[in-house]
């Protein structure tokens, strides 16, 4: 079923129409890449306001719903809500800006708007649930990323620094059909590597570094998402410890990973492992997140996360241990749920490396 047409279903009740105006939102609905555009749905009629530059484009691609030519969009917005009998209408709570929401009011007195999280809500729950054509994408862009591990391996030597490592990788996926990373790429190393969202620098490898490379790819808007971390020359006793604590944790939750688990109890799994080999403190994020046409979608695997898993869910899975000012370990793998437990779609090596 079109996802606009999934809406149309499922629009919350006490409201007439929706208004949709987040990129993201929006491109999931209609399935067109737009900075800008009005969707408003109702019940049994979606209409999509283009202005002049991507007209053209959207009239050829979208399908289950009408394009109009943006022209006065007040007007047009007005002559649709007449037209459709519109009175209450559900808008973005989490998407849209205060500011836009108070600029929209009183150009539609006769409108009551619904600021509440319905709406949201509904689309967030819809997007949490991946289709056919939505995993294949990200299957792909998944490949990309676990080709481009294999491809930066060989750079990965004393003095390379980390930012040229991370343009590598970045250069690579686009040479292999992405239409750019998922996110800024993160490689760090040595004591950076603690940092768990840490930003590629100058700093050069070195004999003893652990390499921690967070990276994905987009292929037709969709995101994927890994994380490999390996060891340059030697790794200490302690290194080796924090590592296997950390593979452990993410075999455990791989392996629990199924329809009907909460995001809290899968997390709780990792987390046990990581906090009973010593490390409490030292793993501050959660164990996972969904991942769609954004990087971080919902719902969860967190402590706060008490949203039922269902197949077709997809999340990444990705304890770390980090020990401040000295070195971290973070393994990620994304898995899309199955009917009975998970599909791992990553497919790069989890043991340790010592390059
Ligand atoms: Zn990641
Ligand atoms: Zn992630």
């Amino acid at each position: 079923m079109e996802h606009c047409t999934a809406l149309m279903h499922a629009l919350p009740d006490g409201m007439d129409a929706g208004l949709i105006l987040s990129e993201h939102n929006r491109r999931y609905l209609t399935g067109f890449a737009a900075t800008d555009g009005i969707l408003l749905v109702t019940r049994t009629r979606a209409m999509l306001l283009m202005d002049s530059r991507y007209i053209e484009a959207a009239r050829e691609e979208v399908r289950g719903c009408e394009v109009e030519l943006l022209q006065n969009g007040v007007k047009q917005m007005e002559a649709f809500f007449k037209a459709e009998g519109v009175r209450t209408l559900g808008v973005e709570s989490r998407e849209l800006p205060v500011a836009e929401l108070n600029r929209f009011r009183p150009l539609f007195p006769d409108i009551t708007f619904d600021d509440g999280n319905a709406l949201n809500d509904t689309i967030l729950r819809l997007r949490m649930v991946k289709g056919t054509e939505e995993l294949d994408a990200i299957r792909r862009a998944q490949v990309i990323t676990d080709d481009a591990y294999k491809h930066i391996l060989p750079f990965l030597k004393p003095g390379a620094a980390e930012r040229d490592l991370a343009l590598e990788i970045e250069y690579f996926m686009r040479q292999n059909g992405a239409s750019g990373p998922s996110f800024d790429l993160i490689v760090v190393s040595g004591e950076n590597s603690s940092r768990p969202h840490g930003v590629p620098g100058a700093r050069k490898l070195q004999a003893g570094d652990f390499i921690t490379m967070d990276t994905g790819a987009i292929v037709d808007g969709y995101c994927s998402d890994m994380t490999r971390t390996v060891a340059l020359g030697f790794v200490t006793d302690e290194m080796r410890k924090v590592y296997d604590t950390v593979l452990a944790a993410q075999l455990a939750a791989e392996q629990a990973l199924a329809p009907g688990k909460t995001g809290s109890e899968v997390d709780k799994i990792a987390r046990d492992i990581i906090y009973g080999a010593g490390y409490e403190g030292c793993f501050g994020h959660g164990l996972g997140h969904s991942v769609g046409l954004q990087i971080h979608e919902e719902p969860r695997l967190s402590p706060a996360c008490h949203e039922t898993l269902q197949s077709g869910m997809m999340m990444t899975i990705e304890p770390g241990i980090y020990l401040e000012g000295r070195f971290g370990v973070r393994i990620e793998d994304l898995a899309v749920l199955t009917d009975n437990g998970c599909e791992i779609l990553t497919q790069s090596p989890k043991e340790l490396l010592v390059l």
